[in-house]
This record gives structure tokens, C-alpha cells and sequence, in this order.
């Protein structure tokens, strides 16, 4: 299964695979114990989903997948097709922050892939890889220069979609509160690599900009999800990366949310 629906309210949610992402096992489960991980093989493919949301009127994308950069991703736009949506019907477009897994489907061929959107990235992530003009995550947001609006605080930039920087994995890191009616919906990215290492916050995925901030903005957000009971969706967690932290005997638990 590549695609998954659930609403929030009156909005609809679609998760949406872009495919796997090759990884070792040292970078995805960076400054983590060998006994919280060892099911996991050398090298194996993280699950890579993103989600698009409908509103009353608008069309939103989180993210936008590998693009054409990886061999065993960059499915999004053709899993989102599935669904009767493409590239011209999306309105907005939020960038959580800069890696390759979750800008390189925003360009294609020099231009923006979704030539009707405006994309949203925190000021700091644009500062950040434009101190590197050399590097790929630069020349891809660049591109999209003309269609970013800029985000310098905490902002609900439409009815139901706050923003809000949880820094750490980088600078200008992004999570997105969802919000219609009484349902909500916290989407953190990268903040969390995968379900064994909820109970070890400085566990994470390699490339992290600052792990201390990382582990702190972790812990924020895992106790803030579990006294709320509020779902998350997280990038690199199992399909289709949707579920609520509980407490189980001190610890923190991921209870999956997967109905048929
Ligand atoms: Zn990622």
C-alpha cells in the first residue's frame, strides 16, 4: 500500500509514500545503543511518507519526497495522481526543513514542480544552506526562491495550519499543527527516527544539526504529544507513520493508527 486516507475534522488527510530511502544503519540510528536497534540489518530502506491535506478550499503538500535524486523514491507525484491530484492542484507547499529526502521533489528541471504553490520555509533553514552556496540543498532552494514565503515566527498561515519551529535536526526546522474542529494532527518530520528509540532522545538520524537541540525539542514534543493525546505523524516512521505516544510503566510507547 502506497497511499492512506483519514480525516481530521473536516479536512481530509492523505499519506502518501514516495518510496524507501537507503540508509546504514549508523545514519539512520545516529548516537543510539546497539540493543534498542539490533532487528535492524547494516543497510536497509527507511520508509519515506509525507502527507497532503484538503481543506475547504485549498490543497496543501508537507514536503515533496526525493524527487528524481534517489532510484527507490520520488513516487510522491505519481502516488498523488492516484488520488486525482497533481502538481497544478496544489496551493501551498511546506518545506520542514532542507535535506534531500524532503525538497527534492520541489524542482524539476529548474523549475518549481508545483508552479501554482506557494512554499513556505522558516528564515533560518534559508540561511543555513545559503551559508553553503555550493551545496545541493542550496541550488534546489534557489530555485525556488520567487515561490518561498518566508517564516520568521510561529504563524497559522491558514485556518487550521499553524507553523511552528522545533529546531534541533536543523536550524529552521518545521513541525505543523493541523487543526479542524475538535481533531488535530502534529506533524514533526525528522524530530524521530523510528518507534524503538522513543525512550532515548538523543537517538537520531544522522545529519543532524545540533543533536543537543535536537534531544531537547524531542523531548518537548514527546511529552507535549502524550499529555494532549494528540496523533502524530512522523516522515521515516512504518507506513503510514500515523499513532500516539502513550505511557507504559514510565516509558513511552507507540500505539500505531492504521485502520482499514
Ligand atoms: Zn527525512
Amino acid at each position: 500500500m502506497n497511499t492512506y486516507s483519514f480525516p481530521i475534522g473536516n479536512f481530509s488527510a492523505l499519506v502518501i509514500s514516495d518510496g524507501g530511502m537507503p540508509v546504514t544503519k549508523e545514519f539512520f540510528f545516529a548516537e543510539t545503543p546497539d540493543h534498542l536497534v539490533q532487528g535492524f540489518p547494516a543497510n536497509f530502506q527507511a520508509p519515506l511518507n509525507f502527507i497532503h491535506i484538503t481543506t475547504d478550499n485549498k490543497n496543501i503538500l508537507i514536503d515533496t519526497g526525493f524527487g528524481s535524486r534517489c532510484k527507490d523514491a520520488g513516487q510522491l507525484l505519481h502516488n498523488l495522481a492516484k488520488h486525482g491530484i497533481n502538481k497544478y492542484d496544489i496551493d501551498e507547499v511546506i518545506l520542514t526543513h532542507g535535506h534531500l529526502d524532503h525538497i527534492g521533489g520541489a524542482v524539476i528541471e529548474g523549475e518549481p514542480s508545483f508552479p501554482n504553490a506557494t512554499y513556505y520555509l522558516r528564515i533560518e533553514e534559508w540561511d543555513m544552506w545559503a551559508a553553503n552556496k555550493e551545496s545541493e540543498e542550496y541550488q534546489i532552494l534557489s530555485r525556488l526562491e520567487n515561490s518561498i514565503t518566508f517564516i520568521h515566527k510561529d504563524v497559522e498561515i491558514l485556518p487550521g495550519i499553524k507553523l511552528f519551529l522545533t529546531p534541533g535536526h536543523t536550524d529552521g526546522h518545521l513541525s505543523v499543527m493541523v487543526q479542524s474542529e475538535s481533531q488535530r494532527l502534529l506533524i514533526v518530520s525528522d524530530l524521530l527516527n523510528d518507534p524503538s528509540t522513543l525512550n532515548h532522545l538523543s537517538s537520531h538520524i544522522g545529519l543532524e544539526v545540533s543533536p543537543e537541540k535536537g534531544s531537547q525539542t524531542r523531548k518537548a514534543i514527546i511529552d507535549f504529544a502524550k499529555q494532549q493525546g494528540i496523533m502524530l505523524f512522523v516522515c521515516h516512521y512504518p507506513f503510514p507513520g500515523l499513532g500516539f505516544i502513550e505511557d507504559h510503566n514510565n516509558n513511552h510507547k507507540w500505539i500505531p493508527y492504521f485502520k482499514e
